[in-house]
């Protein structure tokens, strides 16, 4: 019998399905990957040989953070999810949830099926980005089914046990990427990424990401018209409906007169190559980050980072030692920070180095995937 079921609510491709993705590669011998909806995250999976079953949940795509009270509906959908998904379970020892509604259908199919549940939370339960009745189910389900939860930061964990989660059960476990693929990369690499958008000579900020209005796109554009003369590299699209966000953002450049030096990228997954050729990294979320992917990428890609402060942020960046950290949601700020960088090769070096090596030392892919398995074998073993 498989070992874990590794389940998932989605088929784009966000942070938490590229962890995913890493972790079911490791174990992909011994795993089946469960989601509920098809998308680009299937093919990531069977291009790395991951085996893949795909039972649709349609209504549980519907809820939202905006809705107040559930749905009748998608409880009912909840359920019915997990009753089907029993056979799935009962085929593995132990379930692996990533994502809030994974791990509410995954919790009750691993009652229903009597196997042990692990909660990977990826995920800050903060009303910024949940509603109360899912923050409460998600503890709910967290002390009274959960093994445990391993949560991405300490900030995730915190978060949960404000509402109630009971800490002893949860435990951190840094997310960790592979340095491997930035250092592959040469200048020719980089002058040809740098040609495909036309940035030749140009000093240029990177900012990575899914297009969301948390992820605060909109005051990187508001900082650029602060800055002449230095352009700026979107990277990354709307996954999970936010195109309304995305459109106003390519009119906010034209209204904003900066359309020239704004480049969309769209989603890419030469993200190494992307950060290798820009000058700057920012990270500009106007909420909390549980964790932020894109700021330990930009370390190990030896660029500089600006970054804004809140969440697991503050535990990835050591403000002016292995980055800088600025104020959410302040243009005015942000461009003050990068223009000191633009200014400053000699900062922009020290950061870039410094950044580099607490990123290799702290968030290695290896030592996620040995915690990952420690926490699954320690849950089988009691
Ligand atoms: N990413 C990507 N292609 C894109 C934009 C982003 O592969 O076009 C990746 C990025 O490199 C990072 C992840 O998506 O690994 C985003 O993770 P993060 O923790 O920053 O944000 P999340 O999506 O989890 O909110």
């Amino acid at each position: 019998m498989p070992k874990i079921l590794f389940v998932d609510h989605t088929g784009a491709i966000g942070g938490a399905e590229l962890v995913l993705l890493e972790m079911a590669t490791a174990c992909r011998d011994d795993c089946t990957v469960l989601l509920f909806d098809d998308g680009p995250f299937h093919d990531r999976l069977r291009e790395r040989g991951v085996r893949v079953e795909i039972v649709p949940g349609q209504r549980l795509h519907r809820t939202r953070r905006e809705d107040r009270l559930p749905r009748i509906g998608s409880i009912y959908d909840a359920l019915r999810l997990a009753a089907r998904i029993v056979p799935i379970v009962r085929r593995h020892e132990c379930v692996y949830a990533h994502s809030q509604k994974g791990f509410v259908v995954g919790a009750l199919a691993g009652v229903l099926a009597r196997r042990p549940v692990v909660w990977d939370l990826n995920d800050l339960m903060i009303p910024e980005h949940f509603s109360a009745f899912n923050i409460n189910i998600g503890v709910f389900l967290a002390n009274h089914v959960a093994r445990r939860v391993i949560a991405n930061s300490k900030a995730s964990a915190i978060a949960l046990a404000r509402h109630g989660a009971v800490a002893a059960k949860i435990h951190v476990l840094y997310n960790g990427i592979d340095d491997v693929p930035f250092d592959l990369i040469g200048d020719v690499d980089i002058a040809a990424a740098r040609h495909e958008f036309g940035l030749e000579g140009a000093t240029v900020v990177g900012v990575f990401g899914r297009l969301a209005e948390w992820k605060g796109q909109h005051v990187a554009l508001e900082a650029l018209r602060l800055l002449p003369g230095v352009h700026l590299l979107i990277v990354g699209d709307a996954l999970f409906g936010e195109d309304r966000y995305a459109a106003s953002l390519r009119e906010q450049a034209r209204r904003s007169g900066v359309a020239g030096r704004v480049h969309f990228a769209g989603f890419r997954r030469d993200i190494p190559l992307l950060m290798r050729a820009v000058d700057i990294v920012a990270h500009t979320s106007i909420a909390p980050e549980p964790f932020g992917r894109v700021i330990v990428e930009g370390m190990l890609a030896r660029r500089p980072v600006i970054a804004t402060r809140g969440g697991g942020v503050d535990e990835i960046v050591e403000p002016g030692e292995t980055g800088i950290l600025v104020t959410p949601g302040d243009a005015a700020e942000l461009a003050e920070a990068i223009g000191g960088l633009a200014a400053g090769p000699d900062i922009r070096r020290r950061l870039a180095e410094a950044g580099r090596d607490a990123a290799v030392r702290r968030f290695s892919q290896a030592a996620m995937l040995h915690g990952m398995r420690a926490h699954i074998d320690g849950v089988l073993a009691a």
